[in-house]
C-alpha cells in the first residue's frame, strides 16, 4: 500500500516506548508526526522519516489516528485537556499505563468531547515492539479498534477485550502480578539454592523448566476456582506440609521468608478455617473481591 493511502498517525510522548512505537508507524508506511513535551527527543523518529511538532497541537492536528505514550492519567490530561478542541472526531489510542479506573475516568472524559477512545495495555518492552512476541491488549471504542487494527498490528498482536476502557488495563495489571510474584518465587529458590553454593544461572534452567511444566495446571486450577465443587488433586491439607517444610528448609538455608511467608499464611488460614480438605483454589477465596 502506497504510504499516501495509509492513515496519518501522531505520536505524542517519545520516551523509551514512544520513540518505538513512532519507528513501529514509520516502518510499516505511515506518515507520522511526532511530539514531545522536552524538545529534542525526536531525532531518531526525524530520521528515520517523521514530522516532528513544535506543539501537541500541531501534532494531533496532522493526525488522523492519536496514539498517546506519557507517563501515567495526570500527565495524558495534562497533555490533552488544552489540546481538547483537536482532538474532536480524532481517534485516540492511550497506551500509558493506567488503573483501569483511570482508564474509565479517560474514556468518560473523551466520549464528553466527542473523542473516539480506545485504550491499550503494551505487553512488550520497547525493544520488542514490531516483534514476534510483542503483544498489546485493547478495550474501549470498538470502531477504533476496527478501524485502525493493521496500524496497531505493527506494533504487535492486537487483542480486544470489549467496550469496557477499564479491561485492557485489568488484564495488564492481572499479568504483570503475575510476572512480579513469579520472578520474586525465582529469587527465593535462587536464594536457597545460593546457601548451598550453587549459582543462579545454574538453578535457572532447572526453575524455567519446572515452572513452565506447572503453569499447565492453570486450566484445571481455574475450573475449580469457577466451579467449587468435587475435590480432585492435592488438597490444602498436604499443600500446607509441603508449604511447612519448604519454610523450614528455607530457614535452614538463612533464606528471608517474605515471599514464601504470605503463600503460607494464607494456606494456613484456609486450613485453620476447616477447609483443609479442599484444593488449591482456597487460595482464591481467601482473596477474591468480597462481593465477587
Ligand atoms: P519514559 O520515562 O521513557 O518516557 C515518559 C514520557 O512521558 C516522556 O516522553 C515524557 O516527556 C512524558 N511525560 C511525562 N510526564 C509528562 C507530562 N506531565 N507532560 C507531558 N509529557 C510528559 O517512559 P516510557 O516511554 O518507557 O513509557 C511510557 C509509557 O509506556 C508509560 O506509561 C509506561 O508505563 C508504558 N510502558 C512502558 C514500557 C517499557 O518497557 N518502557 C512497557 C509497557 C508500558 P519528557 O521527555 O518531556 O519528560
Amino acid at each position: 500500500m502506497a504510504e499516501s493511502s495509509r492513515t496519518p498517525i501522531t505520536v505524542l510522548g517519545l520516551g523509551a516506548m514512544g520513540r518505538a512505537l513512532a519507528l513501529a508507524f514509520l516502518r510499516g508506511g505511515h506518515l507520522t508526526t511526532v511530539w514531545n513535551r522536552t524538545p529534542g527527543k525526536d531525532t531518531e523518529a526525524v530520521a528515520a522519516g517523521a514530522t516532528g511538532a513544535a506543539t501537541a497541537g500541531e501534532a494531533i492536528r496532522a493526525g488522523e489516528l492519536i496514539i498517546v505514550c506519557l507517563l501515567d492519567d495526570k500527565s495524558v490530561h495534562e497533555v490533552l485537556d488544552p489540546v481538547v478542541n483537536d482532538l474532536a472526531g480524532r481517534a485516540v489510542v492511550n497506551l500509558t499505563t493506567t488503573s483501569p479506573n483511570a482508564a474509565r475516568e479517560l474514556a468518560t472524559w473523551a466520549k464528553g468531547h466527542g473523542i473516539d477512545y480506545l485504550d491499550g495495555g503494551i505487553m512488550a518492552i520497547p525493544h520488542m515492539i514490531g516483534q514476534p512476541g510483542s503483544s498489546l491488549l485493547y478495550s474501549g471504542s470498538r470502531t477504533v479498534f476496527d478501524e485502525h487494527a493493521p496500524a496497531l498490528e505493527l506494533l504487535g498482536s492486537a487483542e480486544y477485550f470489549g467496550e469496557d476502557a477499564g479491561m485492557a488495563s485489568l488484564y495488564d495489571f492481572a499479568l504483570l502480578g503475575g510476572m512480579y510474584i513469579m520472578y520474586a518465587a525465582f529469587s527465593h529458590g535462587a536464594a536457597m539454592m545460593r546457601a548451598a553454593g550453587v549459582s543462579a544461572t545454574e538453578y535457572a534452567p532447572r526453575a524455567v523448566s519446572w515452572l513452565t511444566a506447572m503453569t499447565q495446571a492453570f486450566p484445571v486450577l481455574a475450573e475449580y476456582i469457577d466451579s467449587p465443587g468435587d475435590t480432585v488433586g492435592q488438597t490444602l491439607d498436604f499443600t500446607k506440609k509441603a508449604l511447612d517444610t519448604i519454610v523450614q528448609a528455607s530457614r535452614e538455608a538463612g533464606v528471608g521468608l517474605e515471599v514464601i511467608g504470605p503463600i503460607k499464611a494464607l494456606v494456613d488460614r484456609q486450613v485453620a478455617d476447616g477447609n483443609g480438605a479442599i484444593t488449591l483454589d482456597a487460595i482464591f477465596e481467601g482473596i477474591k473481591p468480597l462481593n465477587a
